[in-house]
This record gives structure tokens, C-alpha cells and sequence, in this order.
């Protein structure tokens, strides 16, 4: 398996010989820096066999590539813009409706993958809410926001879901974290050899 980060809190995944793009397409939410238009050429040019979004908030979702992708690939959207439930080959992906972080009034879904692996990937749910994935098997990856290693009992539940790596996505750049995000990510969490925060671009190989 092999995870590229594309976004803010989205990632290009290969599983089972598919591709998936999840979150993988955003704009700037200034301290969230937006797909780097390379990048962004690069999945228009290749477009995944999946493509998923959590909920429409700009750090997370780009309008326009999501309806290129329908019209080229006569295929739907996963999430809050499409279909709840997609089968690709082997692969399978469910959308469960999840409650956004903090206030934010918005239709959210967190996406349930099974193929070689299981993946959980959380989008901007409450850490609460892991616990409405529970009906699904115990994932190998799970994608969490920063939140879910911002406080000691959230990086608790975060690690009882058994998944054996753990990436944390949503952090802006280090130099443009005003809020101290990662001095506090790191002293709850950056000792784990579970964890992974990969940077825009990087490309990580899961066994
Ligand atoms: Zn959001």
C-alpha cells in the first residue's frame, strides 16, 4: 500500500492495485496551504478510480475537480456530494456520517475502506466519533486530523482502535503554526512509532 499526502488533510492512496483520492484536492484556509498546483495538474491528468470528500469546507474540497472527475470518469463522488456506498474491483468504501469538529454545521462523513487493508480515514470528525467506525473491522491505517493527538484522552481513543499506523494530517507548515499545534502534537504523541505526519508530496510505503 502506498500513501501519497496531497493536501492539507487529504491523501492519494494505492490499494489493491486501485487508486483513491481522498480529501486529495483543497484550497487555501490560510494556516492550511492548498494542493500545489503541480500536484493538483498531476491528479487532473491522472484521475483515481476513487475519488472521496468528507464534507465541502475549502481546506478540504475543491468544487470544480470534483465535477471534472464525474463528467470524465462517469462515476460518482464519494461523501457528502455523491454516494454513501462505492465497490471498485475488491475494494469497497462506505460513508458514515460523522459530527464536524467543534460547531461547524456542515454534512460530514468518514470513510470505511476495506481491501487488502482496512483503512479509517476520519476527515474533520470528532474524535468521538471513532466510535460510530467501531461496526467496521479494526483498521491498519487510520487518517486522523491533528485533534486526534491534540490532548492526552484523544490520542487515547485515537490508539484503541488497535490501528497499527496512524497518520496525522491537517498540520500547517511548522512556521505558520501561531497556535503551537505541533509543539503540542509532539509532546502527547511524538514519541509513538505508530505515528506519521507526512509532509505535501511525501510518499510513504505501508507493508
Ligand atoms: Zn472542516
Amino acid at each position: 500500500m502506498k500513501i501519497v499526502r496531497t493536501a492539507n488533510a487529504g491523501v492519494w492512496i494505492e490499494l489493491d492495485g486501485m487508486s483513491l483520492l481522498l480529501d486529495g484536492v483543497a484550497n487555501q484556509v490560510y494556516p492550511y496551504i492548498a494542493t500545489p498546483m503541480t500536484m493538483k495538474e498531476a491528479l487532473e491528468a491522472s484521475l483515481p478510480d476513487v475519488l472521496a470528500f468528507t464534507h465541502t469546507h475549502q481546506d478540504h474540497y475543491d468544487a470544480e475537480y470534483a465535477r471534472f472527475y464525474e463528467e470524465t470518469m462517469h462515476r460518482p463522488v464519494v461523501g457528502p456530494v455523491g454516494v454513501n456506498h462505492l465497490q471498485v474491483g475488491r475494494l469497497k468504501i462506505e460513508a458514515v456520517s460523522t459530527r464536524h469538529i467543534g460547531k461547524a454545521e456542515v454534512a460530514h462523513f468518514s470513510f470505511a475502506i476495506s481491501g487488502e487493508k482496512q483503512i479509517w480515514f476520519m476527515g474533520d470528525a470528532s474524535p468521538v466519533m471513532l466510535r460510530e467506525m467501531a461496526a467496521f473491522p479494526k483498521p491498519d491505517v487510520l487518517f486522523v486530523p491533528y485533534a486526534y493527538a491534540l490532548t492526552a484522552s484523544a490520542w487515547r481513543k485515537t490508539k484503541e482502535t488497535g490501528a497499527g499506523k496512524i497518520v496525522l494530517l491537517h498540520l500547517p507548515k511548522r512556521q505558520d503554526d501561531a497556535e503551537g499545534l505541533w509543539d503540542a502534537v509532539m509532546e502527547i504523541a511524538g514519541q509513538e512509532t505508530c505515528l506519521c505526519i507526512p509532509e505535501i508530496g511525501q510518499e510513504i510505503e505501508i507493508e
